[in-house]
């Protein structure tokens, strides 16, 4: 007999890890205790086959449980005289907490079976699946410290909560049509009054059945949803979304579905059915019957499988006793408006959604952290929140507690703790009041739950973000970090990487140290700072922020710059009389070469916008990146040439013009080439560009290997597997995001790592 104390760290908390201990502990009739502790879990535990036991927990632990680590130490026997679980430890260093999760296959088939007590009960849940992180109000994670605590379970949940060989054991949100949540159902239109029946989902699926629009309480936060089919249903959504373009997000009842309207790999297949169940962007097929409204001058679709048992609901649940889904495919757009942060409160919704919906569809378990739906395309992240959040990022020491605050657009926030970097959900861009305070609520909660009191902050050199102005206003110290140079520090932390690298940042907009609007850059980037290798060369932005809108202001001054006196000539064979009311391209030529209402910037997501508008393609962002998106999304493989550029290394930085390939490209459209053609050409100049620069820098900086890759710029991945192919190719080793997105969502994390490893160095 052997008795071993085992101590287990990593995600095994709120997964079903102690009865699955417990289960398999009294199998191998052994003995002892199992608790969660302050580390995660411990294992008391005696008898003849504890090693066989630890074989075991190691080879197939619970399905949602992730193992970093188990300490064992052998100990005198004390002869338990059973198996028992113990309760939570309070206190102590970093607990895990598990994102929100998917429904289960057993749910799945529980919830459908005529016969189960919680058929088509929308809220059913077990200890391997459903709301986790969004529900959560404290640590330890047990039912009176969820949003689950105002329910009182009935005999029949209580039973199987508290039974260990019950798949329900401990599963906090455990719930039944009895004692759980329930739906409700809200018409705000009258005209559709007829539809109304006494069931809330009825009512739904009748109310979308016929076109109307209805905002759906969800995990999360609420969906607006409609019949993605139905044309103009699609059109009014996007009408009374004030005529924005942003693409909806989808959801099809399973893959096969799916299937039917993209190109599916199958690496997105098994990412669309992971039990995160993120939103894939996928490759349009050529006749695809979703309407064009869905995601205009878009190549690719967003995609979700339904992933909480109401989702199912809508697909499946009976209504006119036919044995297909209720629908094809529905919109299931994020509830907010404008770039505002996701709504979560039924309230809320009633006062804000009412002007975009025709009906509601409500329920009373409450969401306490709203977290908005994932979306990864072709790999890359474009947004990480549910399912994701919030998994620490792995560091590879123990380092000092900080916070950074991240960037102002698509901002999140990292805080640090022992070797892990928690990053926050997607909070969304810090220019109105509602982001702000959905910062500082996900901000307290986080610092609670990880119990983390940070002592140092980091923030963007930005003297104007909300976000440093937010920081300085804490009272304890806070160190700026350039924009790109955290970057490319985020690419460092997820790669471990902490001695001098090579560095590609190619984004949109971020203040350098210079007071110019960067975004182009080619950097020498370390813990303690960095060098400004190359950059592209600067435009003007005519009208500052204004031309961020509105690309064509780029384009007319661009224009008037390359053919001076020809350029009314160039610019009315190029469409822009056409499009624009002259006297307004005659004022925007005037202020287009005066610095101080024309800003330069290098910022590579205006070169994409530059070439969108000359094109004819985008003259008006309605949303961010709206016109190098239609870009990418001309892009065919049988073009492999480019344009020519110039790299100027009369003064350092280096300078990366793309005035040849500007004049190429007008006289390709003024010849009336495709703009496939010009399109693709166009990134490969880029890519071209991009890989030469690298090539002549390190021959210049005496032969770093390691480039890091990162911004806005590289969600185009025929940009990015260009760049990273053409660098590959000259030698270089290439790092790259793998857990957050490049866009600025990153920047938090690079800002908390460059930080923390300053102060670690101390
Ligand atoms: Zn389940
Ligand atoms: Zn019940
Ligand atoms: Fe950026």
């Amino acid at each position: 007999m052997k008795r071993v104390l085992i101590r287990i760290r990593g995600r095994v908390q709120g997964v079903g890890f102690r009865p699955h201990v417990f289960n398999l502990a009294t199998a191998l009739s052994l003995k002892g205790t199992v608790k969660n502790s302050s580390k995660g879990v411990t294992i008391d535990i005696e008898g003849e086959r504890v090693d066989e036991f630890i074989k075991r927990l190691r080879t197939s632990p619970p399905p949602l449980a992730e193992i970093e680590e188990i300490h064992t130490e052998e100990l005198p026997p004390v002869n338990y005289s059973d198996f028992s679980i113990l309760h939570s430890e309070e206190e102590g260093s970093f607990t895990h907490v598990s994102p929100d999760v998917s429904i289960c296959d057993d749910c799945l088939k529980e919830m459908l079976e005529p016969s189960d007590r919680r058929y088509l009960y929308p809220f059913i849940n077990c200890t391997n699946c459903g709301p986790r992180y969004s529900i959560t109000l404290k640590l330890p994670y047990d039912r009176p410290n969820t949003t689950m605590k105002v329910f009182q379970m009935c005999s029949d949940c209580l039973r199987e909560y508290q039974d260990p060989r019950d798949r329900r054991f401990h599963a906090q949100p455990n719930a039944c049509p009895s004692c759980g949540p329930s739906l409700t159902f809200r018409l705000t239109n009258r005209e559709l009054e007829h539809l109304l029946t006494e069931d809330p989902l009825e009512s739904t699926i009748r109310l979308i059945q016929t076109g109307g629009v209805v905002a759906i309480k969800g995990l999360g936060g609420f969906h607006i949803a409609c019949d993605a089919l139905n044309t103009r249903a699609v059109e009014r959504l996007r009408v009374r979304k004030r005529k924005s373009n942003k693409p909806f997000a989808l959801m099809a009842p399973e893959i096969d579905a799916v299937k039917r309207f993209v190109h599916l790999e199958s690496e997105d297949e098994r990412l669309l059915s992971s039990n995160k169940r993120p939103i894939v962007l996928l490759r349009k097929k050529e006749r695809c019957p979703i309407p064009e409204a869905v995601a205009p001058k878009n190549s690719y679709l967003g995609f979700m499988l339904p992933y909480t048992p109401l989702h199912y609901l809508l697909f499946y649940y009976p209504v006119s006793g036919v044995a297909q889904p209720n629908f094809q495919c529905l919109i299931m757009t994020s509830g907010n408006l404008r770039e505002e942060p996701i709504i979560h409160r039924n309230q809320d919704a009633l006062e804000r959604l009412s002007p975009l919906v025709d009906a509601f569809l409500f329920h009373d378990r409450e969401i306490f952290m709203r977290v908005d739906d994932s979306v990864i395309k072709e790999g890359v992240f474009i947004r990480r929140a549910r399912g994701y959040v919030p998994e620490p990022v792995m560091l590879d020491d123990e380092g000092p507690e900080v916070l950074a605050v991240g960037a102002d657009l698509k901002n999140t926030f990292t805080l640090t703790r022992e070797h892990y970097a928690v990053v926050s959900q997607h909070i969304g861009d810090m220019e109105n009041f509602e982001t702000l305070c959905f910062f500082e609520e996900v901000l307290e909660n986080l610092k609670s739950l990880y119990r983390i009191n940070p002592m140092h902050i980091a923030a963007d050199l930005h003297p104007s973000y909300m976000s440093r102005q937010w920081a300085e206003r804490q009272g304890i110290p806070v160190t700026y970090i350039q924009h790109h140079h955290a970057h490319a520090a985020a690419v460092m932390a997820e790669h471990g990487i902490k001695e001098q690298v090579f560095a590609v940042v190619l984004d949109g907009t971020g203040y350098g140290t210079d007071g110019t609007v960067w975004g182009g850059e080619f950097l020498m980037a370390g813990i303690d700072g960095f060098k400004r290798l190359a950059h592209f060369e600067y435009l003007r932005l005519p009208g500052g922020e204004m031309a961020i809108k509105e690309p064509w202001r780029i384009a007319v001054s661009v224009i008037n710059d390359l053919y001076g006196g020809q350029s009314q000539r160039y610019l009315s064979a190029l469409g822009y009389y056409d499009r624009f009311p002259p006297a307004q391209i005659e004022s925007i030529r005037k202020i287009s070469r005066l610095t101080h209402f024309s800003p330069k910037s290098s910022g590579a997501g205006r070169l994409f916008d530059l070439v969108a508008s000359i094109t004819g393609l985008v003259d008006l962002n309605t949303y961010e990146a709206e016109a190098p998106i239609a870009l990418e999304s001309m892009v065919c493989d049988a073009v492999d040439e480019g344009y020519g550029f110039s790299i100027l290394t009369d003064s350092i930085p280096w300078r990366v013009s793309f005035k040849k390939a500007l004049n190429q490209m007008i006289d390709g459209v003024l010849r009336g080439e495709a703009v496939e053609i010009i399109s693709t050409r166009f990134h490969n100049t880029v890519a071209e560009a991009v890989c030469e620069v690298m090539e002549r820098l390190r021959d210049r900086e005496g032969g770093l290997a390691k480039v890091v890759l990162s911004g806005g710029v590289f969600q185009n991945v025929y940009l990015l597997r260009r760049i990273k192919k053409g660098l590959k190719s000259r030698g270089f080793q290439v790092y790259f995001h793998k857990r957050l997105p490049p866009n600025d969502a990153c920047i938090s994390l690079g800002q908390a790592y460059i930080l923390r490893e300053r102060l670690n160095g101390l």
